[in-house]
């Protein structure tokens, strides 16, 4: 008597079929992998905690793999510019990323990140002394809740431009043995402030402690703010810095908390500026390691997107078409950049909101991004009914989804939250104004835009495989 054949129950086959559950990264990748990957990213995070200083520590680590100045690059083009590796450093608060491919007239693929993040800025006149204790007043920068960067450690990362015009970086904090800073709160028993918590937390109470030792000598009398004069002789001493030469400083406040690991099997990652260095960090490591690159590929690393991509060093200055312009002649192309633009392709690098557990009323389910699933790809962000909005054309989304599809990345949906809530943007808009297809997709975050964001490990490790495949594939 023949055997029964065991048959599957056809429901679950036909679910299986028509309906997409998403994947866990945790399911399908290595571990040790994901979590050797997120040891160099923690490196990289705590050695650039500013536009400034990611700038630098990413060229860095771009020359190490062999990358040249685009000025440098200019001055003696090679015959064959397949393979070329340049970088185009905009005033040290922006970075480009290049490797030359074929044929310019295959257009380009973009992958653009910020590294600018939220933070307190001190003022251009920001030293003052009450109740002899010296204190820095700051202004902040980006989206905060002011009530988080209280009694947190606290460290000063940035420049100063001395009488002399002499630059001199300052980075105080993130050393061993290093000082920090802090901003203290108000206690509890005393504290009977009420009403809305942005109302109450102050941005003219964000000011930073400095010290208060008041300086020492014979004739002090009648002199006031000893304690302020004792800081700007340390200060002094150390860098030759006057008050004045604080007015032409970019001096940033920012977290000086060392990213930690999170959770008893520390699947997560906690640390100051995942929102965007996260991104930067795999978009430029995904350029470096992707072979081969057949289309000519850019990490584009930008500031000021916390402001609204502003300025000359923000996704609205589009500084990466000059290189464009010079590669057309090397190239001999005929085209147009016009041309070249249009058959271009961008992805917006930038971190999405994940479901906080305890906060999950924000977000409608079926359209929120989960921590470990995957890198998140958002086809609109804007707030209201898509207002301001930077919303992927369904072609770009079926290109993108097919590719992750097709490579094995795992990748899920994710839109900033409710209709109606809240809101927010990225880069996408800036290079859909000028005619570039751009979709959005990044690592989902818990706590963004506070002092200690944190991620999956496994999403910053799935992010960067998709953007070394997107770089890879020459479509
Ligand atoms: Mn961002
Ligand atoms: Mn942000």
């Amino acid at each position: 008597m023949a055997k029964k054949e065991t048959v599957g129950n056809p429901v679950k086959d036909l679910q299986k079929k028509l309906r997409r559950e998403p994947v866990s990264v945790w399911s399908k990748r290595e571990k040790e992998a994901i979590f050797a990957f997120n040891e160099e990213y923690k490196r990289f995070l705590f050695a650039g905690t500013t536009e400034r200083t990611s700038v630098n520590e990413m060229i860095r680590l771009a020359e190490k793999d062999g990358y040249i100045p685009f000025e440098a690059f200019l001055k003696n083009p090679p015959k064959k510019l397949e393979g070329q590796k340049i970088y185009y450093n905009n005033r040290g608060k922006s970075v480009a990323f290049w490797v030359l491919g074929k044929d310019i007239a295959d257009g380009i693929n973009f992958v653009a990140a910020h590294i600018d993040s939220p933070r307190l800025d001190l003022k251009p006149v920001p030293l003052y002394e009450d109740t002899e204790l010296c204190l820095a007043k700051t202004h902040y920068y980006g989206g905060i809740k002011k009530y988080q960067w209280f009694n947190v450690p606290l460290g000063i990362d940035g420049v100063v431009i001395k009488a002399n015009g002499e630059k001199v970086a300052v980075r105080i904090g993130f050393e061993p043995g290093d000082p920090i800073f802090v901003i203290s709160d108000l206690l509890p028993h005393l504290d009977r402030r009420e009403g809305d918590i942005q109302k109450v937390f102050q941005a003219e109470t964000l000011n930073v402690l400095l010290g208060s030792i008041p300086f020492t000598f014979d004739k002090t009398e009648g002199v006031k703010d000893l304690v302020l004069l004792n800081i700007l002789n340390l200060l002094n001493e150390k860098y030759g810095f006057v008050e004045e030469d604080l007015f032409s400083a970019e001096l940033e406040i920012v977290p000086a908390i060392e990213p930690k690991d999170v959770g008893f099997d520390r699947s997560l990652l906690a640390a100051y500026g995942h929102d965007d260095r996260v991104c930067a960090y795999t978009a430029s490591k995904a350029l470096f390691d992707a072979r081969p690159v057949s289309k000519t590929a850019c990490a584009i690393l930008l500031d000021k997107e916390e402001i609204g991509s502003v300025g000359s060093t923000g996704a609205i200055h589009t500084f990466w078409k000059k290189l464009i312009k010079h590669l057309l002649p090397l190239y001999r192309s005929e085209l147009s950049i016009d041309t070249i633009i249009e058959r271009s392709m961008v992805i917006s690098a930038d971190v999405a909101a994940g479901i906080n557990p305890s906060f999950k009323d924000v977000h409608e389910a079926n359209n929120a991004a989960k921590l470990g699933y995957g890198i998140t790809i958002t086809k609109y962000t804007g707030r209201g009914g898509k207002g301001g909005a930077s919303d992927a054309h369904a072609e770009i989304v079926g290109h993108i989804r097919n590719l992750f599809n097709d490579k094995g990345i795992v990748w899920q949906n994710g839109l900033l939250g409710k209709v109606d809530l809240g809101g927010g943007g990225t880069v996408a808009q800036f290079f859909a104004n000028e005619g570039l297809s751009v979709i959005d997709a990044g690592v989902a975050v818990l706590g963004m835009h506070s002092p200690y964001e944190i991620v999956s490990k496994a999403d910053v490790y799935e992010t960067y495989l998709a953007y070394k495949v997107f770089f890879e594939n020459s479509k």
